[in-house]
């Protein structure tokens, strides 16, 4: 009988998501207050829970234990050096985004009682740079995790989180924002950078 061993592309997967979730926890450490209003309801705690199965809890198991093992694929080096490339830029503009959300970063759909609008650094170019370097971090995840089902499971939850979860936060922030995140909006990708708008 075959029992998986952490090959490289695994091992690296593994450093990477310790990263993760280290930048994860010293920023969540900074941010911890009491919250004005909340629209965390059981639909959205359910879709941090998936997206948290799909990035890190799925992916982390599978590479360490003989499981789903009828869905592994081949590793070849391309995508082992193209999956640590991507991890990479996903962490850094992971660290970025909560560096530049500062305490305006939330797990779930909350604002504090003095909320301010964030719109430069990471959030000059796109709306919502979090989610986009989840789908950074996605990519190299589907790269280095050599299983079909592991390796897909974050960029599938992760979509499934912006599918449900956008339209509702930013109708959230057009409540407490108005015309400033509508033009916000206007002005700024959601996750890809538009070409700006010239003056006329
Ligand atoms: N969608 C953003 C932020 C994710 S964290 C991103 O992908 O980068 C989710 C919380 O961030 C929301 O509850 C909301 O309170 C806050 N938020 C989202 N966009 C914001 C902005 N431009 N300025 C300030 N807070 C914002």
């Amino acid at each position: 009988m075959h029992l998986p061993h952490p090959s490289f592309a695994a091992t690296l997967f593994l450093v990477f998501t310790a990263a993760y979730l280290a930048i994860r926890g010293v920023f969540a450490r900074r941010t911890r207050r009491a919250k004005a209003v909340s629209r965390a309801d059981l639909r959205d705690r359910l879709l941090i829970l998936l997206v948290g199965a799909g990035q890190v809890a799925l992916p982390c198991i599978v590479v360490t234990q003989p499981v789903l093992a009828f869905a592994s694929r081949p590793q070849p080096d391309a995508c082992t050096l193209f999956g640590a490339v991507a991890m990479l830029a996903g962490l850094r503009l992971f660290w970025r985004s909560h560096a530049d959300l500062g305490e305006s970063w939330s797990v779930t759909l909350e604002l504090n009682a003095d909320h301010r609008l964030v719109t430069e650094g990471a959030y000059r170019h796109v709306r919502h740079p979090m989610y986009a370097s989840f789908l950074v971090l996605g990519t190299g995840q589907a790269l280095l995790v050599a299983n079909w089902i592991a390796g897909l499971a974050g960029l599938a939850a992760v979509a499934l989180l912006m599918a449900v979860r956008l339209p509702r936060e930013e109708a959230m922030m057009i409540d407490r924002f108005g015309d400033q995140y509508r033009d916000y909006r206007r002005r700024v990708g959601a996750i890809l950078p538009r070409r700006r708008l010239r003056a006329a």
